[in-house]
């Protein structure tokens, strides 16, 4: 397992370029589409939904948003914002389960500064730990490896999903 999963271990900086902030926003886009697996979303909620980073700073690193295109905190229903943290909490568990990681780096990055590379939309990472993995960070130049780990990670993430029901 840890060996099929190296190849994840990559610098967003190394391999992506970042968005044009007036690109239309990923998240939108692959929900108004119907290909998830395409689009890499993992889950769709009500209120919330879940896209696998297409550029993973770590092996399972997730993106949790509400589904309405909101930039704000304060632009979030309480209904919303619960949802989105619900499901964020059932992230954390589907992870546990697949990848048994020693830890977890959960964040959003508001705005421009904070380095959030979609500030119109918030989204919530969430990057599993495991110890040592600092000390291994190749960069992959090859773009087909990371696209096939992440439509496996896909299957395993969304199998599992369908597996809680
Ligand atoms: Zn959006």
């Amino acid at each position: 397992m840890e060996q099929l999963w190296a190849p994840w271990r990559l610098s967003y900086v190394a391999t992506a370029k970042a968005p044009a902030t007036d690109d239309p926003c990923f998240i939108c886009r692959g929900l108004a589409d119907d290909d998830d697996r395409a689009n890499l979303i993992a889950l769709r909620t009500p209120l919330s939904t879940v896209v696998l980073n297409r550029f993973p700073y770590n092996n399972g690193h997730l993106l949790v948003a509400p589904r309405a295109h909101k930039g704000q905190l304060d632009e979030l229903a309480p209904a919303e914002l619960l949802e989105t943290m619900e499901t964020l909490r059932r992230m954390v568990r589907v992870l546990d389960g697949l990848m048994k990681p020693d830890g977890y780096n959960i964040g959003l990055n508001l705005g421009h500064a904070a380095g959030a590379g979609l500030p119109g939309h918030l989204h919530w990472h969430v990057v599993p730990r495991w110890h040592g993995d600092t000390n291994f960070m190749p960069v992959v130049s090859d773009v087909k490896v990371i696209v096939q780990s992440l439509d496996a990670l896909w299957e395993l993430v969304t199998a599992r999903l369908r597996e809680e029901g």
